[in-house]
């Protein structure tokens, strides 16, 4: 069976397992990054390099993003030699960029007026998942829409959860890392006391991620903490803009969200102290650093 073409908007991090994840399964792929040099290594393996989004969606059946935020999606989709412009009528724009309610709404209804369909498709997992083709797709839009992508997302995922219209992937993928986020930030004050109270970190880390506290996404970044390892696979900037989209869609609905809001400020210390570009574990340093402020 011939395969649809697809395009990929964006080889940061989880772009590039996606996309290397579509060549290796034989699909006619293009790419379009605004760094030219990241597309080096796919133009290598047989991918073609278009020079700007709007080149790339010309190529494409199905025209992926995978960028990393509002300003940057609307720069692939719409800025000069924007992917809307050269869309066909009847092609599908997947927004899988972790985005604000609000924006993936705006995009989607651009897209309606060409004529394109569009799914927002957000992701769980990190860069193993993406390369090995096991993320968790979380839908929102028409179900006719998701039944004729499920041939590029069963080569990049392990599965696909329909949440409902456009827009509802992104809100369930703002909840998932809201609740990351506030677990993390209080991880790091966790550090502190455990520190300051002069307790073995080794033995406590050890006794919170052996016990009750020690959810998946503990043991992750005790793990990191613990090798001093912190290249991002998550940048820790990313994390505090998807707190501060929950927050914001949050309060398009009328719900308080304190934690959230607490563990924005903590993220954008860390930020602030320099670290929005390490792994978002990086935050686990902020206890030290306070010590010596
Ligand atoms: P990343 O490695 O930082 O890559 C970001 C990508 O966005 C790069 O291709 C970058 O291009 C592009 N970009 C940034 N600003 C742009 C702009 N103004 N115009 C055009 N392109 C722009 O990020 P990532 O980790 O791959 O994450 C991508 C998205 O997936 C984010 O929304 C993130 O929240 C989400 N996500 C990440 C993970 C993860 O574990 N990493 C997991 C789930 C979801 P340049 O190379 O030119 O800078």
């Amino acid at each position: 069976m011939v395969k649809p073409s697809v395009a990929i908007l964006g080889l940061g991090i989880m772009g590039t397992g996606m996309a290397t994840r579509l060549l290796s399964a034989n699909f006619p792929l293009t790419v379009y990054n605004r760094n030219h040099e990241k597309c080096l290594p796919l133009a290598a393996a047989g991918a073609f390099v278009a020079a700007t989004p709007c080149e790339a969606a010309s190529r494409a059946d199905f025209i992926l993003s995978m960028v990393a935020d509002d300003a940057a999606s609307q720069e692939v989709w719409l800025g000069n030699d924007g992917a809307l412009s050269s869309a066909s009528p009847g092609s599908v724009l997947i927004e899988s960029s972790t985005l604000s309610v609000g924006w993936v709404q705006t995009l989607a209804a651009k897209a309606a007026e060409r004529g394109c369909q569009f799914l927002d498709a957000p992701v769980t997992g990190t860069k193993p998942h993406a390369a090995s083709g096991e993320l968790l797709f979380l839908i929102g839009g028409s179900a006719e829409v998701l039944a004729k992508t499920r041939p590029v997302f069963s080569v990049l995922g392990r599965d696909v959860i329909h949440l409902g219209p456009i827009g509802s992937g992104t809100l369930m993928k703002l909840v998932n890392n809201f609740l990351c986020g506030v677990q993390v930030a209080s991880f790091a004050e966790a550090l502190s006391l455990i520190d300051a109270g002069g307790l073995d970190r080794v033995k406590a880390i050890s006794i919170l991620t052996g016990g009750a506290p020690g959810s998946g996404i503990l043991k992750r970044v005790a793990d990191r903490a613990a090798s001093n390892d912190f290249t991002p696979t998550f940048a820790l900037r990313w994390m505090a803009k998807d707190l501060a989209y929950a927050l914001e869609s949050a309060s398009g609905e009328g719900v308080s969200l304190p934690l959230a809001a607490v563990a924005l400020s903590v993220f954008l210390e860390a930020v602030a102290a320099g670290h929005g570009d390490e792994d978002f574990s990086a935050v686990t340093k902020l206890p030290q650093k306070r010590m010596n402020d």
